[in-house]
């Protein structure tokens, strides 16, 4: 499983590095903000054979951070040493190929004493009491007897307080905690033998547990799908393909979220190599690639997987803050990711994708075999005078979309629908009148000089979007309240939901704490009656929580939206009635800019009478 020090060990002494030693160590920043302090202390702890770790922020992290392990703790002798840059216990520099800890290089400790107020507190199994030693700005000060039980805390308080510039780039509190939760939730999905529990303590000084779990028996396979049933999402115990593959000293475990339960962000997925978390954009593009046309554009998987290997067959001395890991062999990483994933999926059966094209083989030899239905068929070499209708609105547009009154409630059936029936002897609308449905997906519509086609999902996903946008910008999003609330598991995002609540109020949804990790939601857009509160509330929270301080506000409300939007929509796969796709054609006509989706792809295409005839050589 992990390659962990092994339970039953030495204590080794804390030793410095020779300068050669140091030099082929990856330099860089190490502590960038209070998450990164958080990783650095956490997996000390994990180092030192902790079976419980308990860590404490307040203000972000930014005031304090402590973490607390009942580890194999530190001599009196070395707790010097501990503080000095490039001492360190767990490798003694003759080798950094076959690294089996998560740390090595003998920095973080140094590194955090430099920039802040830190207290280093332990006591072996052996001593006879603990011993604490303390440093500001870098200054140690002289060991001091303390007391507590086998094990260390580490307490960093006033971060950056030595280097205050580094402060003006740290964000908001809450945005840290959220960081410093993802961190640890991370490392806890890595080691589920630990029990991690973290608290925050809010300005009234009262603890608010982010994240709490027991220890797991063991950490194979089944401990490691429980703690991701945890630490992943609602949903994605229920809705997982679980991994069981070796090939040439490789295996890969844990499980993958069917496309279904696929989200608007990647926050949920996680990589864990030899008992290390990673993000490694190769290996993510792989597990993109392996659900190919599984996934609708714009969704990201969910994810929590394990490669186990022998520790040479990867060099983890390649990033400062190691969040990065190179393989010997990257290419047989892919490989075995995409063929057993792929093959899982493919197992799974096709309900979520009607309409999709047809199957992968289930034993698809890579990615490139995959049909490419991304590609609008408008652009096909070959079919040029197949072009999107044109960003300039034809004749009759904007008296049509004066008139638009936006409907109440715009389930496309109940509303979209109830329009009149087309008079024989009215204007021809821009978009012409439907004519027939094709693959439950496409509308054809006829018009004077040729035809339309329109992309039934994205159009009225954008006719949802600009509705709802609208309707917030007049007194916010109207309304309905639920008949039964709906209970939503949110974990150690609740505390940022329910931060975010004015927010999300104006956008449609209500919500309210519902004991730890949970919220409830109340009330939810009108329009959207049909859709799935909880999935809705997911996704908003994912656009509001996303790239904090990036963008904003505005722009992330715009998101949140977009992706609400999204579930209202009639999906590709519905058949509709003529009336039912009038109905939609002539909202299209009325609303700016519903010639594009909400991802900016084209809703419409348009084949003039002239090209018709070209492609059969009348012309
Ligand atoms: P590294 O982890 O790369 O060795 P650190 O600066 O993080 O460097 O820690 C320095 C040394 O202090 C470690 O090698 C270890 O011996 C000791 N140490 C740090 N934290 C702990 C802990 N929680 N429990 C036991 N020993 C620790
Ligand atoms: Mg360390």
């Amino acid at each position: 499983m992990t390659t962990l020090l092994p339970d039953i060990r030495e204590r080794r002494a804390i030793r410095r590095l020779d300068p050669s030693a140091q030099n082929r160590i990856a330099a860089g920043e190490v502590i960038e903000r209070p998450a990164s302090a958080l990783k650095e202390l956490v997996e000390n702890a994990l180092d030192a054979g902790a079976t419980r770790i308990d860590a404490r922020l307040v203000d972000g992290g930014r005031t304090l951070i402590r973490v607390a392990d009942d580890g194999e703790g530190i001599a009196e002798a070395e707790l010097a040493l501990a503080l000095e840059r490039h001492a360190t216990s767990k490798i003694d520099g003759s080798n950094l190929v076959d690294i089996a800890s998560l740390g090595f290089r003998g920095e973080a400790l140094a590194s955090i004493a430099a920039v802040a107020r830190l207290t280093l507190t332990s006591r072996t199994a052996e001593a006879e009491s603990a011993w604490c030693i303390a440093a500001t700005a870098g200054r140690v000060e002289p060991i001091r007897p303390a007391a507590r039980d086998a094990g260390t805390t580490v307490e960093v308080r006033d971060l950056f307080c030595a280097t205050p510039a580094r402060l003006r780039f740290l964000k908001s509190a809450r945005a840290e905690t959220q960081a410093a939760v993802e961190a640890l939730r991370a490392l806890a999905l890595a080691h589920p033998a630990v029990a991690f529990r973290l608290e925050e303590a809010g300005e009234d000084g009262a603890a608010r547990v982010l994240l709490d779990l027991a220890a797991a028996r063991g950490d194979g396979a089944e401990a490691r799908l429980a703690r991701a049933a945890r630490l992943v999402g609602e949903g994605f115990e229920a809705s997982r393909v679980a991994l069981d593959e070796t090939r040439d000293g490789l295996a890969l475990g844990g499980a993958a979220g069917r496309p279904e339960i696929a989200r608007a962000t990647a926050r949920h997925q996680y990589l864990v190599v030899n008992g290390r978390p990673v993000r490694d954009r190769a290996l993510a593009a792989a597990v993109r690639a392996a659900y190919g046309d599984f996934l609708a554009r714009g969704r990201q998987p969910v994810y929590a997987l394990f490669l186990d290997c022998p520790a040479a067959m990867v060099d983890v001395n390649v990033h400062p803050a190691k969040a990065e890991v190179r393989f010997r062999d990257a290419a047989s990483v892919r490989s075995l990711i995409v063929g057993a994933l792929r093959r899982r999926l493919a197992g799974e059966g096709t309900a979520s994708r009607r309409g999709a094209g047809p199957a992968p083989a289930a034993e698809a030899p890579g990615p490139a075999s995959l049909p490419s239905l991304g590609t609008p068929w408008s652009r096909r070499a070959g079919w040029g005078e197949w072009k999107p209708v044109p960003a300039t609105r034809p004749t009759g547009f904007a008296e049509a979309a004066a008139t638009f009154a936006p409907a109440p409630a715009a389930a496309l059936t109940e509303t979209d629908a109830a329009g009149p029936p087309p008079e024989a002897d009215a204007p021809e609308p821009p978009l012409g009148r439907a004519r027939a449905q094709i693959h439950d997906a496409y509308i054809v519509a006829e018009i004077a000089d040729g035809l339309v086609l329109v992309d039934q999902h994205a159009a009225h996903e954008r006719l949802v979007y600009e509705r709802l946008k609208a309707a917030r910008g007049r007194h916010g999003v109207e309304r309905q309240a639920l008949l039964i609330p709906e209970i939503v598991d949110l974990g150690a995002e609740a505390a940022a939901v329910l931060d975010a609540a004015d927010a999300l109020a104006a956008l449609g949804l209500v919500v309210e704490p519902f004991g730890p990790g949970a919220v409830c939601v109340r009330e939810a857009p009108a329009i959207l009656a049909h859709a799935d509160p909880a999935a809705l509330l997911r996704d908003a929270a994912d656009a509001l929580l996303d790239g904090e301080g990036a963008d904003g506000l505005q722009a992330r409300l715009d998101a949140a939206l977009s992706r609400i939007a999204c579930h209202g929509s009639v999906r590709s796969g519905r058949r509709l009635t003529l009336a039912e796709m009038d109905a939609l054609l002539r909202s299209m006509e009325a609303t700016p800019g519903a010639q594009w989706c909400n991802h900016g792809r084209p809703t419409t295409v348009r084949l003039d009478r002239a090209g018709i005839e070209k492609l059969f050589e009348r012309r």
